[in-house]
């Protein structure tokens, strides 16, 4: 980050979203927010100013971050789109549910007779947070993160290029959870970094000093 003058504020999302179906029921994935607060994390380290809002985790706030808890989607795209203003880069790395329940049942849901084997939840498609950002960028640095299985680069690539980013971190399923992780950094300018298996603050220390990419590939 060394194309704006220091210290940069710094915007980091991590962790999962919660999609409620009732008030005691979710829909939710295995994200533990770990990169995303070694991220914020290492960015406070340096020096930098750092909001992080982060879904439902179990992790203790990084010293010197201010922190924005959020549960929804929805919740996360109003939180992060007011942090962003006032922000010089973006590290999305929060695990975004993509489905969200149509309708939110106010009352828990009741089993409607004994015999019913099968129920339907309808679902409705969340707003893309990294991509409506981004589409309001100006001069800030986006970074975005995939989780693809195989290998993934050609899918990584894509959405780097559809959601307009600099840099999209490329990590396998393993990833999830773990403390330890290894990651191919996709830039916009066509280059192609792969860090060794490392812990993921020693991945965050990395990508916290990752300067604009060289030029755009158009
Ligand atoms: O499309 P996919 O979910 O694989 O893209 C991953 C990237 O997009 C991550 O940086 C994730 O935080 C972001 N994302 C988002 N809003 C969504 C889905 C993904 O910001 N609804």
């Amino acid at each position: 980050m060394a194309h704006a003058r220091r210290p940069f504020r710094v915007l980091v999302t991590a962790g999962p979203t919660r999609e409620h179906i009732d008030p005691v029921r979710y829909l939710t994935n295995e994200s533990s927010g770990r990169m995303g607060f070694e991220l914020a994390a290492a960015a406070a380290r340096a020096g930098h100013r750092v909001t992080l809002v982060t879904g439902p985790v179990a992790l203790p706030t990084p010293p010197g971050v201010k922190r924005i808890d959020v549960v929804s989607a929805r919740d996360m795209l109003a939180a992060a789109r007011r942090a962003f203003r006032g922000s010089d880069v973006l590290f999305m790395c929060a695990a975004v549910a993509d489905w969200r329940p149509l309708r939110k049942r106010t009352g828990k849901w009741r089993k409607e007779s004994e015999s019913k084997e099968v129920a339907r939840i309808e679902l409705v498609r969340n707003p893309d947070i990294l991509a409506s950002l981004a589409r309001a960028r100006g001069e800030r640095l986006v970074v975005g993160f995939a989780l693809e299985t195989g290998s993934g680069k050609a899918r990584a690539r894509e959405k780097l290029r559809r959601k307009g980013l600099d840099y999209i971190v490329l990590n396998g399923p393993t990833a999830l959870g773990a403390t330890h992780t290894r990651v191919t950094i996709l830039g916009r300018d066509g280059s192609e970094r792969t860090l060794p298996r490392g812990t993921k603050r020693a991945v965050a220390e990395f990508l916290v000093r990752l300067d604009r990419p060289a030029r755009p590939s158009g």
